[in-house]
């Protein structure tokens, strides 16, 4: 499995921009979230961004939603519709920005088990707006991607026994309270999350009040030591297994 960074900021797009990936696997590929730009530096990412998971449907997870259908419908490459899985109704989203009448896209109406090769499992979070972490097998790799959330028990079982686990790094230690009311991870959670769930590989994205190397240096030493800390950023690669 590969995972292509393309956004890493949370809340708004300054030092970077919010949440979108690009994942490759043994079947296929898919994005997660629509909040960069990047993808579109890539035309034939773009042709081929048929399957689509969207976490949640805040501004820094859709900002490009309808721009990427629009720009499918405008690339002789791109074949067939967009398949959106999300936790909320696109067509609402569409209808909202007077796009109703745009082609090129729908959406499966639950989470499928098994959708574009890859196998898919969901749980909803602790976050202000209905908030999707996807489980996500390639037949080699688990991924638990969690989108925005503080910690959870229930987060902790569904992210059990995952090799890579992504999560969201939003607030600040001291701003705890704010982060569990709008549905954040702060360090100490997301050290917890992971010392629960093991995966092999912690990832970490969606940077609001720390840069990533803030962030990693205060998670760093709350981590099992046989968990591996990575801090993405955008642009960043990842290939699983680790062959760097
Ligand atoms: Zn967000
Ligand atoms: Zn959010």
């Amino acid at each position: 499995m590969k995972i292509t960074f393309l956004g890493t900021r949370g809340g708004y797009p300054m030092g970077g921009q919010t949440s979108c990936a690009r994942i490759e696997g043994n079947c296929g590929s898919l994005i997660i979230d629509l909040g960069s730009t990047l993808l579109f530096e890539h035309p034939d990412w773009v042709a081929e961004a048929d399957h689509v998971l969207m976490t949640h449907l805040h501004p820094d997870h859709i900002a490009h939603l309808a721009s990427l259908v629009i720009a499918r419908l405008n690339l002789p490459a791109a074949e067939g519709d967009v398949s959106f899985v999300a936790p909320e109704s696109i067509r609402d989203y569409m209808q909202f920005s007077g796009l109703e009448q745009v082609p090129g896209w729908r959406q499966k109406e639950l989470v499928p088990s098994e959708w574009g090769g890859f196998t898919l499992s969901a749980i909803q979070t602790r976050h202000p707006r209905k908030n999707h972490a996807y489980r996500i097998y390639d037949g080699n790799t688990t991924l638990v991607w969690t989108g925005d959330c503080s910690y959870s028990e229930e987060l902790a079982d569904f992210c059990a026994g995952t090799d890579v686990l992504v999560c969201e790094a939003s607030m600040k230690e001291e701003h705890i309270d704010n982060a569990l009311e709008w549905g954040h991870m702060t360090p100490g959670m997301f050290a917890r999350l992971m010392n629960e769930a093991q995966p092999a590989l912690a990832v970490s994205t969606h940077y609001t009040e720390l840069e990533p190397a803030d962030f990693a240096a205060i998670v760093r030493p709350l981590l099992n030591e046989n968990i591996e800390l990575v801090t993405a950023f955008d642009g960043f690669e990842l290939v699983i297994p680790v062959t760097m």
